[in-house]
């Protein structure tokens, strides 16, 4: 019997397990090796390993949890999951493993709208983040394809780095008063559904209207929905919360879930936002209190 079976060997689980090998606690965690943020070069913000490619940051990680021999790291798909706290059985390929305790740090996939070029824009000319990617692209002219009223909120973060932006409204409705803050603020609204991505000379990114003519920008800023990368959660009817670009699985301060013994923590968690940073806090907390609610 496992103390501890993670879900999800990425930043939030791989940072769940050191708390727990630290703890020496028994821990195996299943990986199926595909981090969100697989697509793009380099991992900004993450301290200590700013401007770093992401596989190597897990690579490393993978490597340092190797001096704590109560941790297992394994290569293998969650199927399913059962039973509760102290007595939870996981499936993988036929086989069951049992844990006191869950984390499920599986993450999200964002889903790729049908517009040509974009998913393979996808973490080069076309990023979700500023955080994550603004300070390289920092005064260049920026677009932000509309997804909803939250598009404005990025509006306003995006004035610290850049002075240059349109907007694609890509078939969305944008309410009038939001229309006049953007004409306030200089920033033209391009109408028109977006269908195809492609490059142009010295831009990034060319964004072709199904009206129009082509608007070229230096990099695109879009926020497709995404959704959690399996549904275990629901197999065992966890709460979840609405964000704006999907669900998240609801979690108290600790990380616990709406069942007893199940923790979460990472992107699949966290309905504010999407980070590196966020998501290994989030994993030690979880490992550190699932850690505490097995003590005698
Ligand atoms: C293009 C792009 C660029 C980004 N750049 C940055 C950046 O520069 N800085 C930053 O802080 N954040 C960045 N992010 C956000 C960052 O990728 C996420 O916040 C982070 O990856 C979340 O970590 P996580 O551990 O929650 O999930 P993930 O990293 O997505 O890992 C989930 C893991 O679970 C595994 N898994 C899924 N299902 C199963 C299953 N059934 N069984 C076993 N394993 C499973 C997956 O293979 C994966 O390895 C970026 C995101 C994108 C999309």
């Amino acid at each position: 019997m496992n103390d501890v079976i993670i879900i999800g060997g990425s930043f939030a689980g791989l940072a769940a397990a050191l708390q727990l090998g630290r703890a020496r606690r028994e821990v195996t965690v299943l990986d199926t090796g595909l981090p969100r943020n697989r697509f793009a070069g380099h991992s900004h913000g993450l301290l200590g390993h700013d401007h770093k490619p992401p596989l190597q940051i897990l690579a490393e990680a993978r490597q340092q949890l190797a001096r704590y021999p109560s941790i297992r790291l394994v290569n293998a798909r969650a199927e399913s999951i059962c039973g509760t706290i102290d007595d939870f059985s996981v499936l993988i390929g036929g086989e069951s493993l049992r844990a006191r305790r869950l984390i499920l740090s599986y993450g999200v996939a964002d889903q790729m709208p049908a517009v040509q070029g974009f998913a393979e824009s996808w973490g080069s000319s076309i990023v979700p983040c500023p955080y994550c990617d603004g300070f390289e692209v920092a005064g260049q002219h920026w677009g932000l394809v509309w997804s909803g009223p939250q598009s404005h909120n990025h509006v306003r973060l995006y004035h610290d780095w850049t002075d240059t932006l349109t907007v694609f409204a890509d078939g969305h409705e944008i309410a009038p008063d939001i229309r006049a803050d953007l004409a306030r603020r200089h920033i033209p609204v391009v109408e028109g559904r977006i269908i195809e991505i492609g490059r142009h000379g010295s831009r990034h990114a060319t964004v072709k209207l199904d009206s129009g003519p082509d608007v070229a920008v230096d990099i695109l800023f879009a926020h497709p929905r995404n959704k959690p990368s399996a549904s275990l959660h629901e197999s065992v009817g966890l709460a979840t919360v609405n964000t704006p670009q999907g669900i998240a699985i609801k979690v108290d301060e600790r990380r616990e879930t709406s069942t007893p013994g199940i923790y979460a923590a990472g992107d699949l968690a966290n309905p504010l936002m999407a980070s590196v940073t966020l998501a290994t806090s989030h994993g030690a907390t979880a490992g550190i209190f699932a850690q505490q609610s097995m003590l005698v």
